[in-house]
């Protein structure tokens, strides 16, 4: 069950690098969309099943939510240190924006290296969800299907935009995709504790808003803010109320 549908993540970071290498208006919805959802499965699922598996207090603050911030801390840092901002901005691809002046292949190959180490930890969260109970599983695989649209549009696009040849940013772009899958497929070799999977989705929780907010929702609006988008973004937040809902 987990690994079939961490394959979803596979074709879909597929889909979404592929679409990197022609100009389509419709990602903003499918990013908008993305980052509904993702905000939804953080705040309606993530949270309140973390606080319940690591809810004690550590210093006053519940555990799961120290780790919430230190999740949204790390991507904040990991994404700043690698400097990935001009990232996946575009269907302009690899001339747009700063940065296009010095090409340094091996920048574009850590920063697609980032990603996948992040596909891989996507799977990991698919996993360890599962562990913690069928609803909570399929709205984080929810979740990181449809941002994963992101992560392979970005992963081509970064290793691209530094100079590297096609071949090699369909070879990351694959890579990326794999993640999620072998990722995934981890999770079946072992049972983690709940207080440590708790911890653990805490944390993804953390890393994936900072994801929604600071990478996905302005890139859904970059050219152009749209209504279409906003809904599609609102929409997915209502459509995880929905599921939790129904799930309860
Ligand atoms: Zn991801």
């Amino acid at each position: 069950m987990v690994v079939f549908v961490a394959l979803g993540a596979f074709l879909m970071t597929l889909v979404g690098g592929l679409a990197a290498q022609r100009v389509t208006d419709r990602r903003h919805l499918v990013l908008g969309l993305a980052g509904g959802l993702m905000l939804g499965v953080v705040g309606l699922e993530l949270l309140p099943e973390a606080l319940e598996a690591a809810g004690e207090e550590f210093l006053g603050v519940p555990r799961a939510l120290l780790l919430f911030v230190g999740g949204f801390l790390t991507a904040h840092c990991v994404e700043r240190l690698l400097a990935v901002r001009q990232a996946g901005h575009g269907a302009d691809g690899p001339v747009h924006g700063h940065g296009a002046g010095e090409r340094v292949p091996q920048v574009g190959l850590t920063a697609a290296a980032a990603m996948v180490v992040h596909s891989l930890m996507d799977g990991v969260a698919i996993g360890a969800a599962f562990q913690a109970g069928q609803t909570m599983g399929l709205t984080v695989a929810l979740a990181v299907i449809t941002h994963d649209f992101a992560d392979g549009f970005n992963t081509y696009t970064l290793t691209r935009l530094y100079g590297n040849a096609r071949r090699r940013a369909l070879a990351m772009l694959f890579a990326a995709a794999a993640a999620p899958v072998v990722g995934a497929a981890s999770t079946l070799l072992f049972t983690l504790p709940v207080e440590l999977l708790g911890s653990y989705l805490g944390f993804f929780g953390g890393a994936l808003l900072y994801l929604a907010a600071a990478e996905i929702l302005p890139e859904a609006h970059h050219d152009h803010p749209t209504a279409p988008t906003l809904l599609c973004t609102v929409t997915g937040v209502g459509f995880v109320w929905l599921v939790v809902g129904i799930a309860e």
